[in-house]
C-alpha cells in the first residue's frame, strides 16, 4: 500500500481544486474516508485469507466495482440531493484513487482493479512509489522516512500543486 496518510490527498487536493461551492465538505470527508478504507482488508490475514485471493489484501475492497458501489450508495445520501451526479463522481474518484496509488508502488501484489470479472492483479507500468509497511511500527523507521518522500515527490508535491494553482485560477476569475 501506499501510506494510510497520503491516500487521502487525493479527495482533499481534488476538494481543494474543486471548491465548496462545488463540492460539499461533507462529500471530501467522506472522499478522505473512502480512499483509505480498501486497506481495511488486512483485516484477511487474521482470517486466514492469502493474499492473492480476491477477498485478500488488494483484492475486492480496491476494484472499481467496490469503489463504484460505495459512491453510488453514499451519493444517495439525502445531504446530496441536489448535486447528486457531483458527488459521485467526487466519491468514485476518492475510492478509486486508493487502489490506483497502490499500483504505482513498487512492491508487494498488485491491484484487482476487475474483480469480480477477473481476479488478475495489476501494477502500473510507472512506479515510483515505495510499497509501505503494512505495521505501523515499521512505518517509524528509517525505512518509512524513505517511503514518505517517494509519496511526497509522487503523490503530495503534484497533486497540491495542481489543486492550489487551479484554486487560485478559480478565485482570480471570480474576481475579475
Ligand atoms: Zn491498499
Amino acid at each position: 500500500m501506499a501510506s494510510l496518510i497520503t491516500h487521502p490527498v487525493v479527495p482533499l487536493s481534488l476538494g481543494i481544486a474543486m471548491g465548496r461551492s462545488n463540492i460539499p465538505l461533507k462529500a471530501v470527508l467522506l472522499g478522505v474516508l473512502l480512499s483509505m478504507l480498501p486497506d481495511a482488508d488486512v483485516i484477511a490475514f487474521r482470517f486466514g485469507i492469502p493474499y492473492e485471493h480476491a477477498l485478500g489484501h488488494r483484492g475486492v475492497t480496491h476494484s472499481l466495482a467496490f469503489a463504484a458501489i460505495l459512491a453510488l450508495c453514499l451519493c444517495s445520501l439525502p445531504a446530496f440531493s441536489a448535486r447528486r451526479g457531483r458527488v459521485f463522481l467526487f466519491l468514485l474518484i476518492s475510492a478509486a484513487s486508493h487502489g490506483i496509488l497502490d499500483a504505482l508502488t513498487n512492491g508487494g501484489l498488485g491491484v484487482g482493479f476487475f474483480i469480480p470479472a477477473n481476479d488478475h492483479r495489476y501494477f502500473l507500468p510507472w512506479r515510483p512509489i515505495k510499497v509501505s509497511p503494512l505495521s505501523v511500527q515499521a512505518f517509524f523507521s528509517a525505512r518509512g522516512w524513505i517511503i514518505l518522500k517517494s509519496e511526497l515527490t509522487a503523490v503530495w508535491l503534484p497533486c497540491l500543486a495542481g489543486a492550489l494553482a487551479i484554486f487560485w485560477i478559480r478565485r482570480a476569475k471570480a474576481r475579475a
